[in-house]
């Protein structure tokens, strides 16, 4: 018999399952990444009255046994009253957010940090225009506490601080950072701006909401163009949130 936990989260996603029960994966801040079935949460108001959509921040209550692939989720409370992301692109943006956090984790692995940053950013986001430097920082943080970091200061080889050197390269296939003298010359290694390197450095550090009122200028695309490229050689699956939102800037211009 398992105890009941309890803990704040996101909701990820969730589908049907059956008639009336729910299948929803949440981010957890105390127990990682969780799956858990919903029973009865297609007619129950008193337990899950619309706290399992995608973005809600909420409150859980569960079950587990030990190795058991689905959790069972008792109820579900939603913290914030209002819907934060009712403008389409805010909503796009947002599962943007979730659905890295649910490629780049696996269940049963308990990362602290990584609710922290996600209920950060969908803060952010919720509450005001959404940056080029705020998205670059958010992907970059996101990477280094999955552990994924990329190790951007030094030569993947020598070593040498590569923010002294007035030209360094990435390896976008490996996601390695090179010097001069020790990159390889194939097409995936291409040529990192002394500026970029620099701007990369501070977003891995820089609080989210502060990154969204800074610009990163003529810097954008290629920031955007990198960070794409890294996530990608962790990514098992294309991001459906990212064909949104190009279709929705799309529209716009
Ligand atoms: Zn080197």
């Amino acid at each position: 018999v398992s105890e009941s936990r309890s803990s704040l989260a996101v909701v990820l996603h969730w589908r049907s399952y059956g008639e009336s029960d729910k299948i929803a994966t949440l981010l957890t801040q105390d127990y990682g990444k969780l799956t858990g079935i919903a029973k009865g949460a297609k007619r129950s108001r008193r337990r899950f009255a619309n706290s399992l959509e995608p973005l809600a921040r909420v409150r859980v209550h569960f079950r587990q046994r030990p190795h058991a692939t689905l959790a069972f989720l008792e109820s579900c409370q939603l913290l914030q009253v209002v819907n934060e992301f009712a403008d389409p692109l805010k909503f796009a943006y947002g599962s943007y957010l979730v659905e890295l956090v649910d490629q780049l984790t696996v269940e049963e692995h308990p990362v602290r940090e990584l609710y922290a940053l996600l209920e950060e950013a969908l803060t952010v986001i919720a509450s005001g225009p959404i940056s080029s430097a705020f998205l670059r920082a958010y992907e970059l943080q996101l990477l280094g506490r999955t552990g994924y970091e990329p190790q951007l200061a030094a030569c993947h080889r020598c070593a040498v601080p590569l923010a002294q050197l007035p030209a360094s390269f990435v390896d976008t296939s490996h996601g390695t950072f090179w010097c001069e003298a020790c990159r390889s010359h194939t097409a995936s290694v291409v040529p990192l701006s002394p500026a970029l390197l620099e701007r990369l450095c501070e977003l891995r550090n820089l609080p989210l909401a502060a990154g969204r009122s800074q610009s990163l200028g003529p810097l954008a695309a290629e920031a955007a163009q990198l960070t794409g490229r890294l996530l990608n050689l962790h990514l098992t699956r294309p991001l459906r949130s990212l064909r949104l939102i190009h279709q929705l800037v799309g529209s716009a211009n």
